[in-house]
């Protein structure tokens, strides 16, 4: 029983570990009581926990400028930012997104540029000359970069960084983590575009204290969910959750890409951009909303944050709110949220570095168990 035991208790302190630095990561400058009343472990393991993140480097003492009940100013705790940092590219079909975000979820620096979408080659070329550009502007000081993440529309295999279908990229079987891997000599994370944002939204955005929502990205590419269930990305067991566009709304609608029919972005698409532009009450905002309406019926989710570059427009928000208060089965309707995203497409790349440091730089800091 007694190496059970050792397993057990290992495996409790990489678990309250977690919980303390996710507690810091999402609400910063805390003081030691203040973690312990947030993550309810008791004082004794809020400190033992604190002192060893302290010894690594990882988080940083400051003296607070409230006094405290018992009026001594009390240390707060926060993330050294500078402890790591983590490359990110976004490819959309607008445009790439990129730059480095620090290990508090600070973007250094951004920049964006149009997409190269002239063939599939020419794509691929253009994300390896940005992610070569991004390394070469690494802070200087500091601890080296803890990867590279790279996220993009279409269906990703997040456990091999494999690319298996981007239909807007016209990327199939990729092996993008490999390949970048390959040159670059650092941890590649690929994900999907919409399971970045929401996780971005959770770490620093409208989402940071819900462990059940969905993110719904609508753009000009297309509309899709990013699932966020009992504090977890879902991805689902083929990885391929969150085909939001796909759900069937008219079983004699019109022939879709994916070669079915009625599917949400046949009756959605192209038509909605129009409607954005033209700030117009529509009842292609309707079928959007009985998507958005849909899902929530099935997941119950806390709260629904809306984002792209038309699910954040307020007159597409207002009429999905609209449709989902007067539709909706889940009850009390007034505590059914619906928002729009503030952090806005920078989300997409501070989740991305989030779930980098997730998978690259908490373990390698601690190792897998212990
Ligand atoms: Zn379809």
């Amino acid at each position: 029983m007694k190496p059970k035991r050792t397993a057990d208790s290992a495996l409790a302190k990489k678990l309250n570990r977690a919980v303390v630095i996710d507690c810091i990561e999402k609400y910063g400058a805390l003081s030691r009581a203040d973690i312990a009343r947030l993550t309810m472990l008791s004082p004794s393991t809020v400190s033992s926990i604190v002192a060893e993140l302290v010894d690594l480097g990882i988080v940083l003492e400051s003296k607070g400028t409230a006094a405290s009940s018992g009026g001594r100013r009390p240390i707060l705790l926060d993330l050294n930012a500078s402890a790591s940092c983590a490359a990110v590219v976004d490819v959309q079909v607008s445009r790439v997104l990129y730059g480095v975000v620090d290990l508090a979820g600070k973007p250094i620096w951004t920049a964006k540029e149009e997409v190269d979408l002239s063939s599939p080659e020419a794509t691929f070329h253009q994300v390896f000359q940005i992610v070569a550009k991004t390394l070469a502007r690494l802070p200087r000081t500091g601890a080296p970069a803890a990867g590279i993440g790279v996220s993009i529309p279409g269906i990703v295999d997040t456990n091999t960084g494999t690319v298996i279908k981007s239909t807007r990229l016209k990327w199939k079987e990729l092996p993008l983590a490999n390949r970048l891997e390959q040159e670059f000599s650092l941890p590649v994370y690929v994900d999907r575009d919409v399971r970045a944002a929401a996780w971005g939204e959770r770490l620093y955005g409208l989402a940071r204290s819900a462990d059940d929502f969905v993110y719904v990205m609508v753009g000009k590419g297309g509309l899709g969910a990013g699932l966020i269930l009992g504090g977890r990305s879902y991805v689902g067991a083929r990885m391929q959750a969150g085909e939001l566009g796909h759900m069937t709304v008219d079983i004699h609608g019109k022939e879709c890409s994916c070669g079915n029919t009625g599917c949400l972005v046949t009756l959605t698409y192209p038509a909605i951009d129009e409607v954005r532009r033209y700030n117009e009450k529509d009842p292609i905002i309707d079928c959007a909303a009985i998507g958005i309406l849909n899902l929530m019926n099935l997941l119950d989710p806390e709260l629904v944050v809306l984002g792209g570059d038309i699910g954040q427009e307020p007159a597409f928000v207002e009429q999905v709110e609209k449709v989902v208060q007067e539709r909706t089965f889940l009850t009390p309707r007034k505590n059914v949220r619906l928002v729009a995203s503030q952090l806005g497409e920078i989300g997409i790349v501070l989740g991305l570095a989030g779930l980098v440091f997730d998978k690259f730089y908490w373990k390698r800091a601690f190792g897998n168990v212990g």
